[in-house]
């Protein structure tokens, strides 16, 4: 049997009358930049996001370079961080001339640790506050502690930048005036970043991003950004670059949408069946490691997004071998990810490979992404389960 880690054809197949659709749209608008369909779009994504202001912008990477520049975050400055998420988090930070500081993650959710977020900002205070920002990434669709970061964020007056690349609708039980709310990625901070690679939970026909803020004054800055600081047209009171959105993208996206709560609910109803089986399978606390759903059990759960699986990751020893026994068996997998970004060689010499940070060490040396899509069925879950459990069995 075959299990791809992905397969985005059968998404394709059910929704390509529509898209075609919304793609000529767009050819025969002859508005190829910006327009109605980004308008659009942005507007929906606000909604449904919660909050005030959305932005289109070309890529996930490019809403956090854009959110960074449009703080005048530079030479000189820090910004907080994990060293377990993809490279475009710390890669933005490096290309406006600031460094990243690093802090350990939790091991329950593989999220920032905020016990370790407060020390930092803490330690800053008294180093000449050097920290300018903090970026949250909801690895793998699933919130950050936004509720212990917004406040201290709040106490030292610093911004959070929300990496929700990964987690557009996942929300988290959040504290406003004395009443536990919900809320979801992207609104908590003073923005969100997203992206709509095709492999995210709601993605594209290729690259595309959007910031959402309720920061009226902020979405004004950052509207100025992604058009090379241009307000009006040709003049440049600061310097921002090309990071628009596709028109063609958002209307694409504004099809797939509609879907994308249904989409949710089928990853996590394939991450509890996955559940079941490593359970039944005598697998759990004996070589697999199950990703925790750190709110699954805050009253309400079921009614929200606590968990959108962009990714359904394990932890489990001899990983690599595994690995490569499960592609042997038709099965795709990969590893989110490797080599944290404090080991990563772009840093250069010395000063980051000094330092350690355990817990993301050892997630990046036994994680193991296994395929998790809407579409599965159940013969392929079973299978995925089955053959783990051969290899195990054999050793
Ligand atoms: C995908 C991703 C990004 C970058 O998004 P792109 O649209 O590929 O530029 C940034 N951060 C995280 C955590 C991601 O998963």
């Amino acid at each position: 049997m075959k299990v791809p880690l992905l397969d985005l054809k059968p998404q394709l197949a059910a929704l390509r009358p529509q898209i075609l659709e919304a793609v000529t749209r767009v050819i025969d608008s002859t508005g190829y930049i910006l327009g109605p369909e980004v308008t659009g779009l942005e507007r929906k994504i606000a909604q449904y996001c919660g909050t005030g202001y959305g932005l289109g912008l070309s890529s996930g990477t490019d809403a956090l370079l854009a959110a960074l520049m449009s703080l005048e975050i530079g030479q000189g400055d820090l910004v907080l961080t994990t060293p377990y998420t993809f490279f475009a988090t710390m890669g933005t930070i490096l290309r406006v001339g600031a460094q990243p500081l690093f802090v350990d993650i939790e091991p329950e959710s593989f999220n920032i640790d905020p016990d370790q977020v407060a020390e930092a900002l803490a330690t800053d205070r008294n180093n000449g506050r050097r920290i300018k920002a903090i970026i949250p990434v909801h690895l793998y669709g699933q919130c950050a502690d936004m509720r212990r970061i917004t406040t201290l964020a709040t106490e030292y007056s610093i911004p959070v930048i929300e990496d929700a690349a990964q987690a557009i609708g996942a929300e988290c039980p959040y504290e406003e005036k004395g009443a536990v709310t919900w809320r979801r990625a992207g609104s908590m901070g003073l923005c969100g970043c997203f992206s709509f690679f095709p492999s995210k939970n709601l993605g594209g026909i290729g690259d595309g991003g959007m910031l959402t803020t309720s920061d009226r004054h902020f979405a004004e800055v950052v509207q100025s950004t992604r058009n090379h600081g241009a307000e009006p047209k040709y003049y440049h009171s600061r310097v921002g670059g090309n990071f628009r959105l596709d028109p063609i993208q958002a209307a694409v996206l504004s099809v797939k949408l509609e879907y994308l709560d249904s989409w949710h609910a089928a990853r996590r109803r394939n991450a509890s069946r996955y559940r079941k089986l490593f359970r039944d399978a005598g697998l759990v606390g004996n070589a697999v490691a199950l990703p925790q759903a750190v709110y699954a059990d805050v009253p309400c759960a079921d009614q929200h997004n606590h968990h959108i699986y962009n990714q359904f990751v394990i932890l489990v020893p001899e990983r690599d071998k595994l690995r490569q026994y499960l592609q042997e068996h038709g099965v795709g997998c990969e590893i989110y990810y490797p080599l944290c970004l404090h080991q990563q060689e772009c840093l250069g010499p010395e000063q980051y490979k000094r330092q350690s940070f355990p817990v993301a060490q050892q997630a990046a040396a036994s994680s193991l992404a296994l395929p998790i899509f809407p579409e599965l069925v159940d013969e392929q879950l079973v299978y995925v389960v089955e053959t783990i459990r051969e290899f195990y069995q054999a050793r």
